[in-house]
């Protein structure tokens, strides 16, 4: 479940990845009633079975839940909270709807695994390893081993997001920098699992989220930085 939002008076909006139909839509109508059945099932990050009931549109009606995971402990701690938040935001906008996501599923529900165990650790690397890993997931890694204008792979210097990835100095022209720490994080968070996610500052956590971002811009055209609420 990505995302959960009030409608009408008595109903809720769902947004939610599965492995079989990617992202999906559904209205779970009379869910914010005190004795809905629906209502106690659908807690917001959690994993559930959905019954869902095909409509015209792209809006399904659930017609049953049933509680798979449930993660208590996020909820008990806003760092990661607002870590499983930004995830499934990032998520939300950028997976396709009526596709297959069988590994942008199984990612989602790694990371909220991990942060409902350590829900109190410093979670910064972990997010920017997760989104560098969905973009494998959605088919558009980002190149970061060798210039994408030339192929030499040293002296690498700036992030070309509309190229697709790393630039070297003669290349660079416009693109914005992007320091060595920064690659190493994305080399290495890239080569282990979600679980072993390296730890990352501020200032090249910054650079990590920006190039993420150029690439959900120029070849998933999700602009993250518009705010859709
Ligand atoms: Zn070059």
């Amino acid at each position: 479940m990505l995302r959960s939002m009030r409608y009408g008076e008595a109903d809720r909006i769902l947004h939610a990845i599965t492995p079989e139909h990617g992202r999906i839509g559904a209205v779970a109508r009379g869910a914010r009633r005190p004795r809905s059945k629906l209502g106690g099932r659908l807690e917001p990050l959690a994993v559930v079975r959905l019954e869902l009931l095909r409509g015209r549109s792209d809006l399904h009606t659930v017609v049953g839940a049933d509680t798979v995971v449930v993660h208590h402990r996020i909820l008990t701690s806003h760092a990661a909270l607002t870590h499983a938040q930004r995830a499934c935001h990032v998520v939300d906008r950028t997976a396709a709807p009526d596709e297959p996501a069988e590994r942008v599923h199984g990612l989602v529900r790694t990371l909220l695994a991990l942060l409902d165990a350590r829900p109190d650790e410093a979670h910064e690397g972990l997010q920017q390893a997760f989104r560098l890993k969905l973009l494998y997931a959605l088919g558009v890694p980002p190149a970061l081993g060798a210039c994408v204008h030339c192929g030499r792979s040293e002296h690498l210097v700036g992030f070309d997001a509309a190229g697709g990835g790393v630039v070297c100095a003669s290349h660079q022209a416009a693109a914005p920098g992007i320091a060595a720490e920064s690659l190493s994080f994305m080399v290495e968070a890239l080569g282990v699992p979600l679980a072993a996610a390296p730890a990352l500052d501020e200032r090249p956590a910054r650079q990590v989220a920006r190039a993420f971002e150029g690439i959900a811009m120029h070849h998933l055209g999700v602009d993250l930085r518009a705010r859709d609420d």
